[in-house]
C-alpha cells in the first residue's frame, strides 16, 4: 500500500463570503455536532485503516470554526486510524476572525504543527467588500497567539486582483505580510466562479476588476517582493522560505495517493478518485443510514492519468520530468508528447532540459493554455 496524504473538510463558515465557491455553508447548531459524530464515523469506517500518512491536511470551510478540543479528538481518531509519520506535516486553516489564543494553544499541543491563516488582504475596506468576518488587527494577533502557542510553520493567504485593488494597495498587502515573517505565502489571483455573489455582481458591471496588465504587475511584483525576502517561488501561487514547501499540496501537485474525509472532500487512491456527498446534512443522514457517500468517481487510467501528472507537475517551477513518467505508467510519454512540446518551447511558455519540462517565467502566466494543449 502507498503512502497518503489525510484531509479533512470542515464544513461551516460564519457567514459565507462574497467570492467564495469551496464548499462551505453558514450553519450553526445541531448540526454541526451531527457532522463531528458522522465524521468520527466516516474515519472508523475507511476501508484504508492502518495505510501510511504523511501529511495531514484540515481545510474548509472554516476548521478552527470547531473548538480546540473537538479538533484536537479528530486528529487523535486518524493517529488511531492510520500510521501518521512521526514528523508528517499536519496543517489546520485558520480564519483569523475565529481564532483564540486557548484555541491555538491546544491545537499546537495536539500536533498541529502548520497553521495557515486566511488573511487575503489587510486593507479594511477590502476585508469589507469580500465581507470577510476579520480585521487586519486580528490577523496581527492571531500570527501573534499563533507563535506564542509553538507554531513555527506558518501560512498566510492574499488574494490579489481585488475589486478596486490597484498596484500600490496591493504592494501595501504584501509588503505587510512579510512584514509578519511567515514560513509560506499563497498568493492567488482572485477568480469569478459562478454561483458567487461577486460573479452576479461583476455580471451586472457592478465590479470593477483591475485589468490584465495591472494583474500581470501584481503577479510580477509578488514574485519580485518576496524573492528580495528570500522566498522561493515553487508552485504558480506558492512561496516558500527554504524547506518550508508545502508537503500536503506537494502530493496533489505529484498527483500522489490522498484520502480526504467529510463532505465535498476528494480522495485518490489507486487510480480511483471519488468525492464525498457535499452538503453536510446529506452527509449526516448517509453516513447514519450508512449509505454510500460517493457523489460521484472516475477510474483514470493511461494517458488520461499521465495528461493530469504533468498538468499539475507543470504548476511548480522545477516542472516535470517525464522520464519517471513512463516507467509509472508503462507509456511512451516523451515520444507521444514531443510535437506538443517542441510547439510550447517555440511559443517561449516552457523550457525542455533532458527528460524534464518546465513552464519559462512568461509561461507561467499562461499555464492553463498550456495544460489545454496537453489534454
Ligand atoms: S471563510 Fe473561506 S471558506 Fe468560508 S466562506 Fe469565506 S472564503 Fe469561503
Amino acid at each position: 500500500m502507498r503512502a497518503v496524504g489525510l484531509y479533512v473538510h470542515i464544513p461551516f463558515c460564519h457567514h459565507k463570503c462574497g467570492y467564495c465557491d469551496f464548499n462551505s455553508y453558514a450553519l450553526s447548531g445541531e448540526i454541526v455536532s451531527a457532522f463531528v459524530d458522522a465524521l468520527h464515523r466516516e474515519i472508523a469506517y475507511c476501508p484504508y485503516a492502518g495505510i501510511r500518512a504523511t501529511t495531514v491536511f484540515f481545510g474548509g470551510g472554516t476548521p478552527t470554526f470547531l473548538d480546540g478540543k473537538t479538533l484536537a479528538d479528530i486528529l487523535e481518531h486518524l493517529h488511531q486510524q492510520f500510521a501518521i509519520d512521526a514528523d508528517a506535516e499536519i496543517t489546520i486553516e485558520a480564519n483569523p476572525g475565529s481564532v483564540d489564543r486557548e484555541q491555538l494553544r491546544i491545537l499546537r499541543q495536539a500536533g498541529f504543527n502548520r497553521l495557515s491563516f486566511g488573511v487575503q488582504s489587510f486593507d479594511t475596506e477590502e476585508l469589507k467588500r469580500m465581507e470577510r468576518i476579520h480585521s487586519p488587527d486580528e490577523v496581527l494577533q492571531g500570527v501573534c497567539w499563533a507563535r506564542e502557542a509553538g507554531f513555527e510553520n506558518l501560512n498566510l493567504d492574499l488574494i490579489f486582483a481585488l475589486p478596486e485593488q490597484t498596484l500600490e494597495r496591493w504592494e501595501s498587502n504584501l509588503r505587510q505580510a512579510l512584514s509578519l515573517h511567515p514560513e509560506h505565502l499563497s498568493l492567488y489571483a482572485l477568480m469569478l466562479e459562478p454561483n458567487t455573489r461577486f460573479y452576479h455582481l461583476y455580471q451586472k458591471g457592478k465590479l470593477r476588476l483591475p485589468d490584465e496588465e495591472t494583474q500581470v504587475a501584481m503577479f510580477r511584483l509578488a514574485q519580485h517582493l518576496t524573492r528580495e525576502a528570500g522566498y522561493r517561488q515553487y508552485e504558480i501561487s506558492n512561496y516558500a522560505l527554504p524547506g518550508y514547501e508545502c508537503r500536503h499540496n506537494q502530493i496533489y501537485w505529484h498527483n500522489l495517493p490522498y484520502l480526504g474525509f467529510g463532505p465535498g472532500a476528494v480522495s485518490f487512491y489507486e487510480g480511483k478518485r471519488w468525492m464525498n456527498i457535499k452538503h453536510p446534512r446529506e452527509y449526516v443522514r448517509r453516513v447514519q443510514a450508512g449509505e454510500s457517500l460517493e457523489l460521484e468517481s472516475e477510474q483514470l487510467t493511461g494517458w488520461d492519468s499521465v495528461a493530469e501528472t504533468i498538468l499539475l507537475g507543470l504548476r511548480m517551477i522545477e516542472g516535470v520530468d517525464l522520464a519517471p513518467l513512463e516507467q509509472r505508467y508503462g507509456l511512451p510519454v516523451q515520444a507521444h508528447y514531443r510535437p506538443v512540446i517542441e510547439t510550447m518551447v517555440a511559443q517561449g511558455w516552457l523550457i525542455q532540459e533532458g527528460s524534464r519540462i518546465r513552464l519559462t517565467d512568461e509561461g507561467l502566466l499562461w499555464h492553463s493554455e498550456v495544460a489545454m494543449a496537453f489534454l
